[in-house]
């Protein structure tokens, strides 16, 4: 029959984050490893959106690159809601950072080819994920990269200013999200994807957030004049020019001037060995 919370077992926290806990957890039975994302107070109206809007995009998707979807229990005594996935071994770009120190040009190459096949499958499917950053793209122990974390995702339907809203991670958000007038007419909330694309590479190599001197706290307003106002960060002059063209290409403020997913898989960084 079908599986119940009770037949996993939660072995450790994986993760916290807002309004939810994910858990490493192991299925009594077949000894099965998944990663378990239990949201509390999934009847507060707007973290129940969030959830409801997580389950049903990665109910929808089917992708070696998206974080795969395994069950949804929904805990009838509480207001719980809990999502199984597949489990990935080597955490988060972010806990590898901190673990282990900053990626080689090399290992981002592989890193991009796949967060960029992703973001290609998600825009198949009409989707903007809206926080693309070194938190939400998980690893395994094959190598593969995964999208994970939909909470702030949106589908897009009738129009394309239906992702012109104010969510994800202000320190991720493109200056066309702040201010879509001046950066760029033909506004996307793709691009935005791709301008989250182009400082989580950046931070992964240089090991801290580009817009920010190596250690500061980010404040908003900080943020936002730095994104709007100065010049699109850079990599350091020993990169490749490959890979400094292609963060480029990502990090152009004018969104319309920015290169989209399918310019970029065909890119002289992803597309040559
Ligand atoms: P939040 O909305 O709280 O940011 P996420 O889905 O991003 O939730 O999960 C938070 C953290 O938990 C991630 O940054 C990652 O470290 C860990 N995590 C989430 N899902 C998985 C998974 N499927 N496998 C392994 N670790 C995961
Ligand atoms: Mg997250």
């Amino acid at each position: 029959g079908a599986d119940r919370l009770s037949d996993f077992e939660r072995l450790q926290v994986l993760g916290h984050g807002n309004g939810g806990t994910v858990y490493k957890v192991r299925h009594r039975r077949t000894s099965t490893l998944y990663a378990l994302k239990v949201v509390h107070s999934a009847s507060d109206p707007p973290v129940r959106r969030q959830v409801l809007r997580e389950i049903d995009i990665l109910s929808r998707t089917d992708s070696p690159h998206v974080v795969r979807c395994h069950g949804v229990f929904h805990k009838h005594s509480g207001d719980n809601v809990a999502i199984l996935m597949e489990y990935m071994d080597s955490g988060s770009l972010e806990s590898i950072l901190n673990a282990s120190g900053t990626f080689s040009e090399a290992d981002l190459r592989g890193v991009t080819r796949q967060v960029l096949q992703g973001l290609s499958y998600l825009q198949s499917q009409k989707i903007v994920h809206r926080d693309i950053k070194p938190s939400n793209l998980l690893i395994n122990a094959k190598g593969e990269v995964k999208i994970a974390d939909f909470g702030v995702s949106k589908v897009m339907c009738r129009s394309l200013d239906a992702c012109n809203s104010y969510v994800g991670t202000c320190a991720y958000m493109s200056p066309e999200r702040f201010d879509p007038d001046t950066y760029g007419g033909n506004y996307s909330g793709y691009a935005g994807d791709v301008w989250g694309l182009g400082l989580t590479l950046l931070e992964l190599y240089m090991g801290h957030f580009p817009f920010l001197p190596q250690g500061q706290r980010p404040d908003w307003a900080t943020l936002m004049c730095a994104i709007c106002f100065g010049e699109p960060p850079s990599l350091p002059c020993e990169a490749s020019e490959d890979f400094k063209g292609f963060i480029g290409c990502c990090l152009q403020k004018d969104s319309s001037q920015r290169w989209t997913v399918a310019q970029l898989l065909n890119h002289p960084f992803v597309s040559i060995d």
